[in-house]
């Protein structure tokens, strides 16, 4: 498989297109921006880190049962993945209360949910991702109710998977953002990533964040806390 050009760079990766129409190139680059690209920096080792913690998580997903667009390692930055027609829609569970739940509904962060929420948000920065509800997604056709539906139980089924496996280590996953699109198969495949830049995670015990949040909140060591999550879930990233 060769990489061709450059597709799409969007603030933390690029997708290139390779020979094969069905394939891509996601790119893992050290950039990291929050707000909305209002605050962005360069971060050492980001783009390796994230690259090998999204592809560990992701072969965890596919072993259990759940289809995800990654395909391999390709180097310390990039991945190869099918080329999915991706859906405008951000789902997102949350089981603890944290982020823009605290601050819409005036709740006490770290309140335990149960059962987990789930939420969705298009995919728009210029309006800054706003929250939307079934009935906008069908009204306005951004997904069938069907394709819905089957992003809500594979959002909820990488819970079930992703909770247990970082309570095993030690950590609380405390909400999360999945993507998903359409492959050539016509199916729904998770797309986009799984890593510390678009998850909560905190540790069981003390409650440290460990995630995005430490760039968000100026809280420092930010790849040192995503390695320190990956070395605790068994991640090797010399490897
Ligand atoms: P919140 O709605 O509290 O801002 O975010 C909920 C969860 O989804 C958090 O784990 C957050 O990191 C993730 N999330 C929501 N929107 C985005 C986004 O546009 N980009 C990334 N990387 N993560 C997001």
């Amino acid at each position: 498989m060769e990489k061709r050009e450059e597709l799409y760079s969007g603030k933390a990766k690029s997708v290139f297109k390779t020979d094969d129409p069905d394939r891509y190139v996601l790119a893992f680059r050290n950039d990291t921006s929050a707000f909305d690209g209002v605050k962005v920096e360069q971060l050492d080792r980001k783009g390796m880190v994230n690259n090998k913690f999204n592809a560990f998580i992701m072969a965890k997903l596919q072993a259990a049962g759940i289809p995800t667009h990654f395909e391999s390692l390709l180097g310390d930055t990039e991945s190869v993945v099918k080329r999915l027609d991706m859906l405008p829609i951000e789902c997102v569970v949350r089981n603890y209360a944290a982020g823009s739940l605290v601050k819409r509904l005036g709740v006490t962060e770290g309140q335990a949910l149960t059962p987990p929420t789930f939420e969705t948000f298009l995919k728009d920065d210029a309006l800054h991702d706003p929250m939307i509800n079934e009935s906008h997604i069908r009204s306005f056709g951004w997904a069938t109710d069907e394709q819905m539906a089957r992003m809500k139980a594979l959002t909820y089924q990488v819970n079930d998977v992703l909770k247990a496996m970082f309570l095993d280590a030690g950590m609380l996953l405390v909400d999360y953002k999945l993507e998903f699109g359409v492959y050539n198969d016509g199916e729904i495949y998770l797309g986009d990533e799984f890593s510390p830049d678009g998850c909560r995670i905190w540790d069981k015990d003390t409650r440290e964040k460990l995630d995005k949040d430490r760039f968000r909140q100026d809280l420092g060591n930010v790849v040192e806390s995503y390695e320190l999550v990956g070395r605790r879930l068994g991640i090797d990233f010399d490897a």
